[in-house]
């Protein structure tokens, strides 16, 4: 069953979502060839806890670290570890996810260090773009279909990547993956129809080559097949009357504040800011 969120909800997912950006920008000043998967862990595991936060993803299944950071062929999942050292031309995705007054927070990035090929530096621009693409169909009255064909078509059919199958987006609330599953291919006018207060987590993962992946001995950590490199970018979106909201995006309360839109969510929103540490 889909849980529609109510307006107050959405702003108390905006706080869970900004404070998952907040680590990313923070992880992205820290990270430097060198540092390894558990220092930026810490680093992230400290941050999320210094804002009255508690990392979503340690202990979930299992899972044992506040973050999974998964470098080059590594697509999902990775278990960022003291071995796990970070060296030039490495592309690393970084998947964090907090849960702050009762709701969770989950988006990605992929990192590429000094020097990363060109050609792998395109797959990342592609990738983010196919999210960007996706969220635009975010749309009262689109359906869920829309949102994997604007990935399918950009990344496989204009760019010839291998999207993975295996793995997809979900809708996200009091619970880290609810109904429904977004994923990353699709066809046009298929699937449920948008409605208002649909909060969906989109998470393309693509592969420079096949789409095919296998799961490491270690039981998490997701790899393409064919050990190309893969990319991975994720951002919670909600859907309102005037069109899609990203509510891990910082940047999007000041526009939404310019434009003088989405007015009470920003005020809610303002309240739970100003109670932030
Ligand atoms: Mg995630
Ligand atoms: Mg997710």
């Amino acid at each position: 069953m889909i849980y529609y969120k109510t307006p107050e909800e959405i702003a108390l997912m905006r706080a869970s979502n900004l404070l998952v950006s907040q680590t990313l920008a923070h992880l992205a000043q820290t990270l430097r060839p060198g540092m390894s998967g558990a220092d930026i862990d810490r680093e992230a595991e400290t941050f999320i806890r210094d804002h009255g936060a508690e990392p979503t993803f340690k202990g979930y299944h299992g899972f044992p670290a506040t973050l999974c950071v998964s470098v080059n062929e590594a697509v999902v999942h990775g278990i960022p570890s003291k071995e796990q050292v970070f060296k030039e031309g490495d592309v690393i995705s970084i998947d964090c996810g907090v849960l702050l007054n009762g709701y969770h927070g989950d988006s990605a990035y992929t990192f590429a260090l000094v020097d990363t090929r060109e050609e792998v530096l395109q797959l990342l621009r592609v990738t983010k773009e196919s999210l960007y693409r996706a969220i635009d169909q975010v749309r009262v009255g689109n359906r869920l279909g829309d949102i994997g064909f604007a990935v399918q078509e950009f990344a496989e059919r204009q760019h010839g990547y291998g999207i993975v199958r295996d793995l997809v987006g979900h809708g996200i609330g009091r619970n880290l993956h609810e109904e429904p599953e977004v994923p990353n291919y699709g066809r046009r006018g298929r699937g449920i129809k948008l409605q208002e207060g649909l909060v969906i987590a989109i998470e393309p993962m693509i592969n420079l080559g096949a789409k095919e992946v296998r799961q490491l001995p270690d039981g998490w950590t997701i790899v393409s097949k064919d050990k190309t490199p893969s990319a991975h970018y994720e951002h919670v979106v909600a859907v309102f009357k005037e069109g899609p909201a990203i509510l891990s995006d910082f940047s999007i309360i000041e526009e939404a504040e310019r434009q003088n839109d989405y007015l009470h969510e920003v005020k809610v929103l303002r309240a739970v800011k100003d109670e932030m540490p």
